[in-house]
């Protein structure tokens, strides 16, 4: 095993270690009920600008269906009134028509002005839900806040020893080896690097079970660390009996 080989392994060793507080501490209660108030609170005013203008578009809706009633009330009133007062009979008749239509138009704006009323009706018990629900998040944000805080504060001294080691290490250890680490970790591949037993002759790689060409198996037996093409992991060949 090549000397960069045993750091890196070394490496994960002591970050495995940060990576179970890491996981620890983000499926704690305290987390969830943090991070759920604080994904609420982050589109609540958004969420509640769309209700309004909703509402606001609803009622223009509304006022204009008022004004169309009122209108279609006010031409059936005057048909009234003229049919009253007309002794043509022939005029009468298309009165009569006339009216019989304003007032068919009457009806369906009656039906228009209530749905119109459950729509605004609805939106209303919306924005009421939400502005409660606003409410119940804000107390849960101000609650877990400051108990996550306190979780991580608690692991705190452990995390800054382990990262202190892993400081040390990381300083002896190839630059782009460490990067090609870092950006694995930061996907939240763990564990990242993987030994494969050359003694067994199976080329497969040991996270992934992909198939891996001959070039490549000669490079691990060669003291390389290699990338596995399917699931990136890092590899390096060893033989139990071989220091
Ligand atoms: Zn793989």
């Amino acid at each position: 095993m090549s000397e960069q080989t045993k750091l890196i392994v070394e490496y994960q060793e002591i970050d495995k270690n940060l990576k179970a507080i890491e996981d620890e501490v983000n499926g704690s209660e305290e987390a969830k009920k943090y991070l759920s108030a604080r994904k609420f609170l982050s589109t609540v005013k958004e969420n509640l600008s769309e209700l309004e203008a909703k509402a606001q578009a609803v009622t223009e809706n509304y006022n204009r269906a008022i004004a169309d009633f009122e209108k279609y009330l006010a031409t059936a009133k005057e048909y009234e009134k003229t049919v009253e007062t007309c002794e043509n009979e022939e005029e009468l008749e298309y009165l009569k028509k006339k009216f019989a239509d304003v007032c068919a138009q009457i009806a369906q704006m009656e039906q228009t002005i209530s749905a119109i009323s459950k729509e605004m009706a609805d939106l209303y018990k919306e924005y009421g839900k939400l502005g409660q629900t606003n409410k119940v998040m804000r107390a849960q944000y101000d609650e877990y806040a400051p108990k996550l805080e306190e979780l991580k504060n608690s692991k705190k001294e452990e995390v800054a020893k382990l990262k202190a080691q892993l400081k040390k290490l990381e300083e002896q250890i190839d630059k782009t080896l460490m990067e090609k680490y870092a950006v694995r970790r930061k996907d939240k591949k763990f564990p990242i690097v993987f030994g494969l037993d050359l003694s067994k002759k199976l080329n497969y790689c040991p996270f992934c079970a992909t198939s891996m060409p001959v070039s490549f198996m000669e490079e691990l037996s060669l003291g390389a660390i290699k990338e596995c093409e399917s699931c990136h992991r890092l590899i390096y060949g060893f033989e139990p009996n071989k220091k």
